[in-house]
């Protein structure tokens, strides 16, 4: 395996690029980069990975992770801690999560040792229909036509997810959890460099006057780093959940306020309808689970593909040994890249919504389609992209991959005492989502993750706009169990639009088989590949592998890459060790 330098390397591009390190200018993309200044996370790389036996949170912004350990010492469950975490997390990381969004949850129970998983993606209002993204002209909306404004507004899921889990596996009062997101939100938290450098670029969050007033200052310009940011709207909707559980959030003044404004903006309006959010109700789904090696790897099932993909990609390489061999049989760069491509052509192919499509979920993980599959790998050279989804399926439907921004959404992984364990993945899709505001907090643009286009060539698209459907996720949480003994050994999972699959699946490999520490696992620059090109990491040692991928084939481009990857590990001992991505600002507690 060639010898990836981990993110801090992105210093030297720093030097080159001087103040354009947040700026396309150096990029060999249109991407922007929101990745957090080698500064900063170098700074932070030192505190981020932890070693402690008892109980553990990584979570995405240090004011969320002491709200968790506080839970956990408290006597809260990981579901607790998850909880409250989660509303601190509305407050000081807005762009990325909260209450207007959805989300996917996997809880450990080590009562039964089994993995347990909720859905709760955002819906279609049922007013929607498969021109929803479709001009007048008849051709597809451009992304931010789409996005910003109340059309794109997906029943929100969040809420009445956790509170469902809650009622099942919780062990604190629910008042409780939200004690501390009410009283900062009241009381002010310091606004992250993170916040200031999204809110500053933001093209799109000062045409709300609601998000103008709270996100920047009266000149128009965001709020300095340090500033200290009071949301009392927030501690407001907080409190009505508090008080009311999910009929706070679904029924009365919020659901009311929520569909006036999706549906009274003044140039996009959405149909968010007040039996959308009274109906709206979390799945709980079978967790996805399939073999790999000694391991068990459970993710979440479809609607996302997060999980479905992943376990893929781990099906086809795992007919080679990825082990530190010095001379592998094949290069194991190549090999993810391959694998992915192959996945992702499945991935884009047949998965949607379960409850509107037929997902050929057992198919695609069954061993002896996947050593089928697997054959079609060369050693020596990259395979031409598109590369054509597998089968012959008993059906066929077109699911294109669809546009992505994901530079948003938030993971968190916690442990408590018990050994109960939750991988947590939230978002509001795009980074501050439809940028309207209400009740303190953001609704999300999940129906952008919908095709835009109902039909190409003649064959209805799998994962069209269709009326109450959940549109297709790429969001990964992960646990991972030994299989021996169905004890939990990881819990991993990151935000990153439909990169997240990438990510996690990389850094399984890097841990799993390569016995890498969890914390330079994480930093390791990235490799993807969406059946498209291979995408390597800008600014760290993936783009030294640019020669070689090239030389096999492959088509390569350099990006910037945001991946905000969570992670807990646990050892054979029982002892603990956590690390968060330096990309984003997230930290390890535990104790
Ligand atoms: N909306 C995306 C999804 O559900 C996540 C976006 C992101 O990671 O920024 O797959």
């Amino acid at each position: 395996m060639s010898m990836l330098l981990s993110y801090p390397s992105l210093r030297s591009l720093l030097i080159l690029c001087s103040s354009a390190f947040f700026l396309t200018a150096c990029s060999s993309s249109t991407e922007i980069d929101h990745r957090a200044s080698p500064e900063a996370a170098t700074k932070r790389m030192a505190k981020t990975a932890q070693h402690h036996s008892n109980a553990m949170i990584s979570v995405a912004n240090p004011l969320a992770a002491k709200t968790g350990y506080d839970i956990l010492r408290a006597g809260g469950n990981a579901l607790d801690a998850a909880i409250a975490a989660q509303m601190v997390l509305n407050l000081v990381e807005p762009q990325s999560s909260g209450i207007g969004g959805g989300g996917f949850l996997l809880i450990y129970d080590p009562a039964t040792k089994s993995v347990i998983s909720y859905d709760g993606r955002e819906t279609a209002p049922h007013l929607a229909d498969e021109y929803l993204f479709i001009n007048k002209d008849g051709k597809k909306m451009k992304f931010f036509e789409a996005a910003v404004g109340g059309r794109a507004v997906g029943t929100p899921g969040l809420v009445q997810m956790l509170d469902t889990a809650h009622q099942q596996f919780g062990q604190m009062n629910w008042p409780d959890l939200f004690d501390d997101a009410i009283s900062l939100s009241r009381n002010g938290f310091a606004v992250s460099e993170r916040l200031h450098m999204l809110t500053a670029k933001d093209k799109f969050l000062k045409a709300d006057p609601v998000a103008r007033r709270y996100f920047y200052q009266p000149n128009d310009q965001p709020h300095p780093v340090g500033t200290l940011l009071k949301n009392p709207a927030l501690a407001h909707s907080l409190s009505l959940i508090q008080k009311y559980r999910s009929k706070g959030f679904y029924e009365g003044p919020l659901a009311q306020d929520m569909v006036t404004k999706v549906k009274n903006h003044p140039t996009n309006p959405g149909q968010l309808s007040l039996n959308d959010l009274r109906q709206y109700k979390a799945k709980q789904r079978a967790a996805l689970c399939n073999s790999y090696r000694i391991y068990n790897v459970c993710g979440m099932a479809p609607p996302s593909s997060g999980g479905l993909t992943v376990l893929e990609i781990l099906g086809l390489i795992e007919h080679y040994d990825l082990n530190n061999d010095p001379k592998p049989e094949i290069d194991r760069d190549h090999l993810l890249l391959e694998a992915s491509k192959l996945a992702f052509a499945d991935r884009n192919h047949f998965i949607a919504d379960p409850d509107f499509v037929k997902v050929p979920v057992k198919q695609l993980l069954s061993k002896s389609y996947l050593s089928e599959r697997q054959t079609l790998i060369r050693h020596n050279s990259s395979l031409a992209t598109p590369v054509t989804p597998g089968g012959p399926f008993l059906f066929s439907h077109y699911a294109p991959h669809d546009q992505d921004h994901g530079i948003s959404t938030t993971h968190m992984s916690i442990i408590d005492e018990n050994g109960m364990v939750v991988s947590i993945t939230t978002s509001i899709e795009n980074a501050f989502g439809s940028r309207q505001m209400i009740g303190g907090f953001l609704l999300n643009n999940q129906l952008t993750d919908f095709s835009f286009a109902p039909a190409k060539n003649g064959q209805l698209i799998a994962n069209r706009v269709e009326a109450g459907k959940r549109p297709r996720s790429s969001m990964a949480p992960t646990i991972v169990l030994d299989q021996k003994n169905k004890r939990p050994v990881l819990a991993i999972g990151s935000p990153g639009g439909s990169r997240i699959i990438g990510y996690v699946t990389q850094s399984l490999i890097h841990i799993l088989d390569q016995n890498m520490a969890l914390d330079k696992a994480i930093a390791k620059g990235h490799l993807t590949n969406r059946n498209g090109s291979s995408d390597l990491e800008q600014g760290t040692d993936a783009e030294n592998l640019e020669e070689k991928l090239e030389q096999l084939g492959h088509t390569v481009t350099l990006k910037p890459m945001v991946s905000g990857l969570h992670a807990i590990q646990v050892h054979k001992d029982g002892s603990l060790t956590g690390a968060a991505d330096p990309r984003r600002e997230g930290i390890v507690l535990g104790y």
